[in-house]
């Protein structure tokens, strides 16, 4: 596109170009200043041309608008209350997309009241791991969940002049070595599971922004990627917005630029404004392509202020609270329910055991911990359901996680226990960003408290607030689970309410529960390091692999159960011109009123290709009373039956029988019926079968280097630790213990943090989070951290040093400190 089109129209009416300003009226100065945010939230004004600046803050199920002067990276301390909805985790359980969407809207209004133009959010990286540190924030193992649910939550957010920021563009899907470890993925999993959420969003929603993830993918950073960016995201796509960095993302500003990163965060990133200018006289970076970034810099500024023009707003905390309990509701999963043991008589006496029943856990501690407005907690909230004398407490377990075991606690809630009809264990697991989970275990203390429990009395609900799957070695000793996940500040409402038969549960998992961490498909891979971690199992992540390789699974990706009952009859598939049209009944069979969750799978009976044993390509949630019965539609397009076929280097319809199942999860399939399709699309040769065997015959057995190997296509990268001498400004500080020089400068980033995050109180789990991330940030996030104090040149001459170059790096030094 000519850049001097920019006064113009842009897409779909999405962008209203700047009328006031136009791209030539600017400085080459001014447009490399512009490409950097002006702090860690706003991005640049230039008065002149009255260019305002604008606000962004995180997301995404909360806006943190920081007060004051103290802002941290993560934007986690100091903000102000807005209503904590429910993380990524449990909406995605709902697998209700006009929820999401009201979600969505939402926080549309919380950031029009706090004139907050961007939300930071959502997330829709794939759980390949159910160790992933930041899986709560993130929707699901499949991609079509993801992209359908997120998607409304863009939709609804944007609906109210406010951009969403689809992060984080792409793969990036573990904590361990997230600023460093390059992910090596074939083209196939790249196209079939880690982009496809993404390329539907952007497709079909447009989102205002899109954030790069910090990681490298195939050898070049996501902030420097001309492949995933320029080429998939820009142009297959036809993105129009910006893509930001992810916060200290950027490694290289200049092949960023080239590659379509239109705006680093944060800034004001001086050192790289003088980089630019200086790639631009060199001809390293054509001016057009800073052009380029400005130009849909300009137009997302001006969008943003045709909705500060509007004027105040104030949005209806109540409601917001409500809603939040709305989506709890839909999200907590009956995972067990043995004998319909829930829901429990209103009549009877409730023991609720673990300090979660006063101190919910509902949200991770990360960019996306929100300061809620109010926090609802269980005991609360059953006292007022069934009055005091119906409920009794006890705390259980030390309130740290990795405490041990404390025999007072303990026997005093066994004490509970035996006076209460009804015992409802309350346990979980803490999350945090910046490191994945260590297993899939609860604390000890909180196991014990289960069997102990279940030990003693027959009626013991087990409650979960958690956002990976855990392992659940007690499960056959007690009647009923309840997946409450982190539920937001309004939850304990919605579990009291499903506890007690008020609210029909209806939530289903967006994930497999394996029976144990070993039975994950990535397991073997996962996180990999020190630089690099291998994708070997391609497709086959989650259902796809345990279905495939017909590994048991605790609870199976798509189950949920219901206090009543449904049957799926009449199942008809057509084939239409460019679609297949799906219908089926559903009825309701039991007496009370409740909704389900329909999924449709396809399998490719016969393909060249390997292919997972089905894949979700719809679903539809629907209300019915009792007896009820409803016809549900489902159109699937040419690209649910197809595969992305790397010599074509696009998707391919194969023709032949294709098998479509509707049920209530990935194992309960209910009614099933064989498709022929037509096409004439062939599919290229592939190129070695014998090499990729284990691909076509899936196994619990790892997938060797040299499989991988074939199927990626290209040599593997080595996966080495640097020594010194070749320490780079990539090498992370944790690497780099044998210099004092890196040591002391992790020093002074610990007490830079510590003064960020309020205090070096050591039970503060932000001090904790901030630590163990920076071990493992590379050198070069020192220039982010010092907030533009520290100058690339300075930190060069350090690195130098470190490497042992004593003077050489000395000199630089000196250099670096008297040049401006
Ligand atoms: C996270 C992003 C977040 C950003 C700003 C990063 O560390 O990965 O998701 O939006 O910080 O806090």
């Amino acid at each position: 596109m000519d850049h001097h089109s920019s006064s113009t129209a842009v897409h779909q009416g999405i962008f209203m170009p700047p009328s006031q300003t136009t791209l030539s009226q600017l400085t080459l100065e001014e447009k490399a200043a512009l490409v950097a945010g002006l702090n860690m939230w706003q991005t640049k004004a230039i008065e002149r041309l009255g260019i305002p600046s604008i606000l962004m803050t995180n997301g995404p199920h909360g806006v943190q608008k920081q007060s004051g002067e103290a802002t941290d990276f993560a934007g986690m301390s100091n903000s102000l209350p807005a209503t904590c909805f429910p993380p990524a985790v449990i909406q995605a359980a709902t697998w209700n997309r006009e929820l999401i969407h009201e979600m969505g809207n939402a926080l549309g209004e919380e950031c029009r009241q706090e004139k907050v133009s961007i939300l930071l959010g959502p997330g829709i990286n794939i759980k390949r791991s159910p160790l992933g540190g930041r899986n709560y924030d993130y929707y699901s193992e499949d991609p079509y969940l993801s992209g359908e649910m997120a998607g409304q939550l863009i939709t609804g957010i944007q609906s109210q002049g406010i951009g969403a920021s689809l992060k984080h563009f792409a793969v990036g899907n573990q904590e361990y070595r997230r600023m460093t470890i390059n992910a090596v993925v074939d083209e196939r999993a790249l196209r079939e599971i880690y982009l496809p959420g993404f390329e539907s969003i952007v497709k079909n929603v447009q989102p205002w922004t899109v954030m790069n993830a910090y990681t490298l993918v195939n050898g070049t950073y996501c902030s420097e990627n001309p492949y995933l960016i320029g080429e998939i995201l820009k142009k297959e796509w036809g993105y129009q917005g910006v893509v930001l960095s992810d916060w200290g993302s950027v490694n290289d500003r200049v092949a960023g630029l080239n590659a379509g990163i239109d705006l680093e965060m944060p800034g004001p990133a001086i050192d790289n404004q003088r980089a630019i200018l200086a790639a631009v006289k060199a001809g390293d970076l054509p001016e057009a392509a800073l052009d380029r970034a400005v130009e849909r810099l300009l137009a997302l500024i001006f969008k943003a202020q045709e909705t500060l023009a509007k004027g105040d707003f104030t949005y209806d905390k109540q409601a917001h609270h409500d809603l939040a309990r709305r989506i709890a509701e839909e999200g907590t999963v009956l995972l067990k329910n043995e004998n319909q043991i829930l829901p429990i008589p209103e009549t009877a006496k409730i023991a609720l055991l673990g300090h979660f029943a006063k101190k919910p856990r509902f949200q991770g501690t990360g960019s996306s911990l929100t300061k809620p407005t109010q926090v609802d907690n269980l005991y609360d909230e059953m006292i007022r359901r069934i009055g005091e004398a119906h409920v009794l407490y006890a705390p259980g377990f030390p309130e740290k996680d990795a405490a041990p075991v404390d025999d007072t606690l303990l026997n005093e809630a066994l004490g509970v226990a035996a006076q209460a009809d009804y015992v409802i264990v309350m346990v979980g697991v803490s999350v945090a960003e910046g490191g994945d989970q260590p297993d899939m275990k609860l604390p000890a203390a909180h196991a014990a408290l289960i069997e102990r429990v279940a030990d003693l009395h027959q009626h013991v609900i087990v409650l979960l607030s958690n956002g990976n799957p855990l392992e659940m070695p007690w499960l056959n000793k007690v009647p009923a689970v309840l997946e409450g996940y982190l539920a937001g500040q309004a939850g304990a409402g919605a579990q009291a309410d499903i506890l007690l038969g008020r609210v029909n549960p209806s939530g289903k998992i967006g994930e497999t529960f394996p029976v144990q961490l070993e039975d994950n498909p990535s397991h073997h891979y996962f996180p990999g390091g020190p630089a690099v971690v291998e994708y070997r199992e391609s497709l086959y992540v989650g259902y796809r692999y345990y279905d495939t390789a017909h590994i048991p699974v605790q609870f199976a990706f798509g189950h949920g159960l219901s206090y009543t009952t449904f049957e799926y009859r009449d199942l008809l598939v057509q084939a239409q011109k460019d679609s297949t049209k799906v219908t089926f009944n559903v009825k309701n069979t039991g007496n009370r009123a409740g909704k389900e969750t329909a999924q449709v799978y396809v399998r490719d009976v016969e393909s060249s290709a390997f292919r997972p044993f089905k894949e979700l390509k719809g679903f539809a949630k629907i209300h019915l009373n009792p007896g009820e019965e409803k016809e549900v539609t489902i159109q699937l397009d040419r690209r649910a039956f197809s595969f992305y076929d790397v010599g074509k280097k696009d998707w391919v319809l194969e023709a032949g029988d294709f098998e479509i199942m509707v049920g209530a999860s990935s194992q309960d399939i209910r009614l099933a019926t064989t498709l022929r399709l037509d096409s004439d699309q062939q599919a290229s040769a592939c190129a070695d079968q014998a090499a990729l065997a284990p691909y076509f015959s899936v196994t619990r057995a790892p997938i060797s280097r040299e499989a991988f190997a074939a199927l990626y296509g290209k040599p593997l990268p080595e996966n080495v630790t640097p020594q010194k001498g070749s320490y780079t400004l990539n090498t992370p500080f944790g690497d780099m213990k044998d210099s004092w020089l890196a040591r002391q400068l992790l020093t002074l980033m610990n007490g830079q943090v510590k003064k960020m995050v309020g205090g070096d109180d050591p039970d503060n789990p932000l001090l904790a989070m901030v630590e163990n991330m920076l071990k493992e940030m590379p050198l070069r996030a020192m220039l982010m951290m010092t907030n533009g104090a520290l100058k690339r040149p300075t930190l060069e001459a350090l690195l130098l040093m470190i490497n042992g170059q004593g003077l050489r790096g000395f000199g630089a030094l000196i250099k670096s400190l008297v040049k401006k």
